[in-house]
């Protein structure tokens, strides 16, 4: 028997290929052009004549190398990347180990279709999936490519196995842009407007927003509960799908006790309580999944964004009587659990394990809100910091309303955001008003750099 592909010079060029944007992007902010530089404009003339204007860039310069936090664009500018393309290189860009791991797998094949024939990367996933979601019991996953995907088949399976119709979302959720999804989410402008007609049988269930609604956790459940049984009647509820930190959204974290009451009638109701990770899951949170902060073990927790290191993958994971319940041939799907996007999550699992991941988390959210505190003591428009490990936001509110009316001040959010892009700071906004700025770094996101992040932040501030 030879190993024909995996020869030392493979191997070598898979390190030469890891290495590249890890010598050259060094872990620093610099701005050498005007933002946008000479080379972004150009791109971006090409881009307007060919792609459509329905996908949007929140800032147009377009990215040559990436390394750990740092994207560097065409023109040399580097920028401290707080977004890590929404929650994706979680475990930081071109990780070593998962450009390793993905490009040794280029070499020995890079597409079979599970469900023609198998290969053994698939199964890894699926237990490191079944080891570190939340709950200690016998749990079954499927592989898909996006969070949209996830969602649409965590929905089919709670349907199939509850032989039920109706699905129940909370108010401020994200959940994508398909036809089922766009219905699940909160806001119609922009992800529905224009698109329908939308999928029926959809309900949006007042949520727990404890800055606002000033309930705890069992009065928020309960609240959530009336609803549901009023409104949609339990008999017919197949799911309740929940981001147990919400996204898009603007980072809510809901009050003590809300998830679990949830989960308890739904178990009591036969309702299936599926945990949206696909933002908060995979180390994002200074744990492996959000939902272990509230003391939530969900029916079904879907994961994608972090899971592979950048390559597109996501999973359904969960009970394995509810998983088992859909006949053969009903899940998957051509490009479902790609072999060289399970290689690399595979290495992700490692990394997490191997460089102390979580702890990382707990690092950032340390460090970041400390900063943020001193922030919101020298400024009166920071109504609330929240958040998780690497997953945090500040609500900005009209000056001096925090803790009154908490008016919502989309305007500074715009400015803070654009003045950060202008000095090299990549700070994603979020919020059903418009009046979140979310810090979603990738772990590798030192201290030094934070410091430096928020000094920009600092100065946008001052330049309102
Ligand atoms: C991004 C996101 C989705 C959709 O994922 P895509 O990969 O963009 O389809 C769904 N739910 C949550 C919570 C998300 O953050």
């Amino acid at each position: 028997m030879t190993d024909t592909l995996a020869t030392p010079a493979a191997q070598a060029s898979a390190s030469t290929a890891a290495s590249s944007a890890a010598a050259t992007v060094t872990q620093e902010r610099r701005i050498v052009t005007a933002i946008p530089g000479p080379k972004s404009v150009e791109l971006q003339k090409r881009r307007l004549e060919t792609v459509s204007d329905g996908v949007s860039s929140m800032l147009p310069v377009y990215i040559e190398q990436a390394h750990g936090a740092i994207l560097r664009d065409v023109d040399g500018n580097q920028f401290i990347d707080l977004g890590a393309g929404i929650g994706v290189t979680t475990i930081g860009h071109t990780e070593s180990s998962v450009v390793d791991a993905a490009t040794s797998q280029v070499g020995q094949f890079i597409h079979t279709l599970f469900t023609i024939t198998p290969y053994e990367e698939y199964i890894r996933v699926a237990e490191l999936l079944a080891e570190h979601t939340p709950g200690d019991f016998k749990k079954k996953s499927v592989l898909i490519n996006s969070g949209a995907e996830a969602v649409e088949n965590g929905v089919k399976i709670a349907r199939k196995y509850t032989g039920r119709r109706a699905v129940a979302v909370l108010d401020h959720a994200y959940h994508g842009r398909t036809n089922l999804t766009m219905a699940m989410n909160y806001k119609a402008a922009p992800y529905a407007t224009g698109y329908g007609p939308l999928a029926g049988d959809v309900y949006h269930a007042p949520s727990s927003y404890p800055y606002h609604d000033g309930l705890n956790g069992a009065d928020a459940a309960a609240r959530t509960i009336a609803y549901l049984e009023k409104v949609v009647g339990a008999s017919d509820l197949a799911c309740l799908v929940v981001e147990p930190i919400q996204g898009e959204g603007g980072f809510m974290v809901p009050a003590d006790g809300y998830l679990p009451a949830l989960q308890e009638w739904c178990t009591a109701n036969g309702v299936v309580m599926i945990a949206d990770e696909i933002q908060s899951g995979m180390a994002r949170t200074g744990a492996y999944y959000a939902s272990e902060h509230f003391g939530w073990v969900p029916d079904l927790v879907l994961t994608a964004k972090g899971i592979a290191g950048g390559l597109p993958l996501a999973a359904v994971t969960g009970r394995a009587e509810i998983m088992d319940s859909s006949q053969p041939g009903g899940l998957g799907g051509t490009f479902g659990g790609n072999p060289v996007a399970c290689a690399a999550a595979i290495a992700v699992f490692e990394a997490i394990e191997n460089n102390d991941l979580l702890a990382e988390g707990q690092r950032i959210e340390k460090t970041l809100k400390a900063g943020l505190t001193e922030l919101q003591n020298s400024t009166d428009i920071i109504g609330e910091i929240r958040g998780h490990g690497a997953m945090v936001a500040i609500e900005l509110v009209q000056p001096g309303t925090g803790n009154t009316t908490k008016e919502p001040n989309a305007a500074a959010v715009a400015s803070i955001s654009a003045y950060a892009a202008q000095h090299g700071v990549l700070l994603l906004t979020a919020g059903t008003y418009g009046n979140v700025l979310r810090f979603l770094p990738s772990l590798a996101l030192t201290d030094d750099l934070i410091a430096d992040a928020l000094s920009v932040i600092d100065d946008a501030i001052r330049a309102l």
